[in-house]
């Protein structure tokens, strides 16, 4: 028997080698710093804990509206307005199995067979593969370093055809910490009005912008670029919550409606008392946040610094999120042992094996010549993995 071309077409994680080997050297006692974490190293508040053993205990143990509990869909809509200055209303909100699901949403609503799709890279590793999923084709487009990780009109221009349905942007970024300038933001509601194209604006790390930097949704540059923005956004990453599975999108009330009628044919609701707590989460968001926000902006500071001094590493100041993405191509073609270091794959293994620090590979997010760098780890363990870090590379050099 054979299976779908839909399934076998789903390509397996490249990191997913080097953290399974990383994970395999910690249960066999090797101390290995992980640079690796894609999720905050806090544990969820106390007070969201607590809500939901509450809520579990108030009997919120059934079923809910396949699209969300009304009160956490009020909250959402009120929450977004207040951040980024829209009008939503709660029919215009879908509470969904985390971003990840939201993203699935979005894309089974909008794309026929054959649709293509832009993906500036370096991007998500999940955004190809879900795009393939729903039969849409994804179309890369390269950003620079020197451009801040934005891409460029004329990029995506050039890569636009008859077929081109819809654009994936992601600020801040995973796995840049770019955080999208209003420019860049303009310029692209500008092409998607012209070209029709739809805009799926992966939010995710919205409240996690440190210093100057401000987050702007696309959503809030226009008139036209609301009608054609779908942003998806979670509770993961801002309140330390990977594993309640509460995501959200929102956008135009017919793509609401249509995700809604999938879920009640799919997933049916989110967890009900994870929504119960992530009502409490929003309602305590300065407090629940900021605490989390205030440490991550220190140990950019602290990571940044550190890697700065490593001669042939460069890096872009990262301005949200939890990553630093730095360009090691300075280091490639080096061979150690005999085993050339070709890219980031085979840098990120050496670092492991010798520094006993684990990176993933930027192969991984679409690009070579770069790794990324979470700094979702404690103040004394990023001091200690730069170092190892410093050293191996020298080694190198
Ligand atoms: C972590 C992450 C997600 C997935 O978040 P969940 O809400 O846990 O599904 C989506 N997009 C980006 C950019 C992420 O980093």
């Amino acid at each position: 028997m054979r299976l779908s071309n839909r399934a076998l077409g789903i390509g397996e994680s490249q990191t997913l080698a080097i953290t399974a080997r990383a994970k395999e050297m910690l249960s066999s006692g090797v101390d290995v710093i992980s640079f690796a974490a894609g999720e905050p190293d806090f544990n969820t508040p106390e007070l969201i804990r607590e809500a939901a053993k509450e809520a579990l205990d108030a009997g919120y143990t059934r079923y809910t509206a396949a699209a969300g509990l009304p009160e956490l869909k009020r909250a959402l809509a009120e929450n977004l307005n207040s951040q980024l200055e829209l009008e939503l209303t709660s029919s215009q909100v879908v509470v969904s199995v985390g971003a990840k699901h939201a993203l699935h949403l979005a894309f089974q609503t909008i794309l026929e067979p054959g649709d293509e799709v832009l993906i500036p890279a370096p991007y998500w590793v999940s955004f190809p593969e879900q795009v393939r999923l729903s039969g849409g084709i994804p179309i890369v487009v390269p950003t620079s370093a020197a451009g801040r990780f934005e891409p460029r009109p004329e990029d995506l221009e050039r890569l636009s055809t008859k077929r081109t349905k819809a654009i994936v942007i992601n600020t801040p970024n995973n796995p840049t910490g770019a955080v999208y300038s209003q420019d860049c933001l303009e310029a692209i509601s500008r092409l998607a009005k012209k070209q029709d194209w739809w805009i799926v604006s992966d939010e995710t790390y919205s409240e996690l912008v440190y210093g100057e930097a401000r987050h702007v949704s696309a959503a809030s540059i226009s008139p036209p670029a609301l009608e054609r923005t779908i942003i998806v956004g979670s509770f993961s990453k801002t309140y330390a919550m990977t594993g309640w599975r509460v995501g959200y999108l929102a956008g135009p009330l017919d793509v609401c409606a249509a995700a809604g009628r999938i879920m009640s044919h799919t997933t049916s609701n989110v967890s009900t008392f994870s929504q119960k707590a992530a009502v409490v989460a929003l309602a305590h968001r300065r407090s629940s946040v900021e605490e989390m926000r205030r440490e991550f902006e220190f140990r950019r500071g602290l990571l940044f610094e550190g890697l700065e001094k490593i001669a042939g590493l460069s890096c872009v100041w990262p301005q949200g999120a939890f990553y630093v993405f730095p360009d090691i191509s300075a280091y490639l073609g080096r061979k150690v042992n005999g085993a050339l270091i070709g890219g980031s794959l085979e840098l990120s293994r050496y670092l492991l094996e010798t520094a006993l620090v684990a990176v993933v590979p930027g192969a991984a997010f679409g690009v070579e010549g770069h790794v990324r760098i979470s700094y979702a780890t404690g103040r004394q363990r990023l001091i200690d993995g730069v170092s190892r870090l410093a050293r191996a590379l020298s080694a190198l050099a």
